[in-house]
């Protein structure tokens, strides 16, 4: 039997919509102004994430002591203009006191599941304090443990969602009460079988309000961050960039893997499987306007925008004992994948492949994908080259593969700058290209010219 349930909408605040009081006001205003929206999901105030991060690595006192002022400093700076401080103070610093502890213990016995624990007060803090704030409104509002429905895996800091029990625990545990009140949850946290807390890395919060959108069946998603909609590109890196009024799915997943920095690569994923549409907006300017991202756009135009990943490396692989191609990709294939490395883009020529390997964004900043013991496996079938010092541009857009005259049009301005490799034709919404670090942002500013504008 199937249930009508009312269309309920998911928001979720950045680290910048819940960094002090005058922001946790902005986005409570915004959360009021939208009576379908029952479901908040928050990031930890600005700032936080990273000192617990850093408190995670097992610091000395005094720096540990510092760190843990400054966070204390953070959180009393919300809660001294509350009408009541009180208890909800006091609940904070039973908080900052665990956040101690752990941070003590991380100096003898650093590991990921210790730094999942310890991140994880970021979010807890800015959820109870943003109860507060709704509660000041007169509203009828709960606080919600996303542990008890963000079921994962046990791989600490970048743990991989699991969707069915996600369903099944979102009907029975978070929906009744969705039904009785707003409900204010944690971003980026979860836990595993075993009840022990897990993080969906860095940036994760956005994944966290589509996967419960996705459980709910909700109609829509708001992404409320601190620029108004998703660019054409990094206006920090050209300023004529635009704002795009609707976007595909399929458009901005490939931004997000292609290093626009606005939602977490993973956010889109719950959003397809069900097709609710996501919003981006400004919680500082919610009149603006902002990007919809949904499965149909009118009138895709070819080129919609420009992406940029700094800091890649090159691999670049040659067969040495004379295999035949076939077996040789095997060869190499298997190593990436006993590794658990992700393979980002690839070329392949006679005796030769080149591939990104692509960096996780891992909550403890810990992975490395190049490490030394699969260097040295890869050494041992191929002839191993590693370039760095350079960055990922890429064009995005629809039906790329069928653009007659786009080679023409991409490459024709950039005669200066040495391409290192090219990728285009298995996704029909992406041209990369890897250019030397220091030729990237000239590269961006004239694709964007003659392309974009
Ligand atoms: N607070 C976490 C981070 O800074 C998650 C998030 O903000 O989405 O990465
Ligand atoms: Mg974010």
């Amino acid at each position: 039997m199937t249930r009508n349930y009312p269309q309920i909408i998911v928001a979720k605040f950045g680290g910048t919509s819940v960094a002090d009081f005058d922001a946790m006001s902005r986005s409570a205003t915004i959360v009021l102004a939208d009576k379908a929206v029952r479901l908040v999901v928050l990031s930890a105030s600005a700032g936080v994430t990273n000192l617990l991060v850093e408190l995670s690595g097992g610091l000395e006192s005094s720096v540990r002591q510092d760190k843990i002022d400054t966070l204390r400093t953070l959180q009393y700076n919300i809660i001294s203009r509350l009408k009541q401080p009180e208890a909800i103070g006091q609940e904070i610093e039973r908080l900052i006191d665990n956040i101690s502890h752990l941070a003590a213990m991380a100096v003898d016995s650093r590991s990921a599941a210790l730094c999942d624990e310890l991140v994880s007060h970021g979010e807890m803090m800015s959820s109870l304090l943003f109860v507060e704030v709704l509660r000041e409104r007169e509203v009828e509002t709960q606080w919600f443990d996303a542990r008890k429905v963000i079921r994962t895996d046990d791989t600490f800091g970048c743990a991989a969602p699991e969707i069915h029990t996600i369903a099944e625990l979102a009907e029975k545990r978070l929906r009744p009460r969705i039904d009785q009140a707003l409900v204010v949850t944690q971003g980026f946290i979860g836990s595993d079988a075993a009840g022990q807390t897990t993080t969906l890395g860095r940036g994760g919060s956005d994944y966290t309000a589509s996967l419960l959108a996705e459980a709910l069946q909700a109609a829509r998603v708001d992404i409320w961050t601190d620029v108004a909609g998703i660019y054409t590109t990094d206006p920090r890196i050209v300023p004529q960039a635009k704002r795009i009024d609707t976007l595909s799915f399929a458009e901005a997943s490939e931004m997000a893997v292609c290093g626009a920095k606005v939602l977490h690569p993973a956010t889109l994923l719950p959003a397809v499987r069900k097709n609710i549409p996501v919003f981006v907006g400004s919680s500082a300017q919610p009149r603006a306007g902002g990007t919809l991202v949904c499965r149909d756009t009118q009138e895709p135009p070819r080129y919609r925008a420009l992406a940029l990943r700094r800091q890649q490396t090159l691999l670049k692989l040659t067969c040495v004992n004379g295999q035949p191609a076939h077996r040789f990709l095997a060869e190499i294939f298997a190593i990436l994948s006993r590794h658990d490395v992700a393979l980002d883009l690839v070329t392949i020529s006679e005796s030769s492949i080149a591939l990104i390997l692509n960096a996780t964004g891992s909550t403890s900043g810990q992975a490395e994908t190049m490490t030394t013991a699969l260097l040295t496996e890869l050494s041992s079938y191929s002839h191993v080259e590693i370039e760095t010092g350079l960055a990922l541009v890429s064009l995005i857009g629809n039906a790329l593969a069928q653009a007659p005259a786009m080679c023409k049009e991409v490459f024709a301005d950039l005669d200066t700058h040495a391409v290192r490799m090219i990728c285009h034709g298995a996704s029909s919404h992406a041209l990369c290209f890897l250019l030397p670090a220091e030729c990237a942002e000239s590269a961006m500013k004239t694709l964007h010219r003659n392309l974009l504008e």
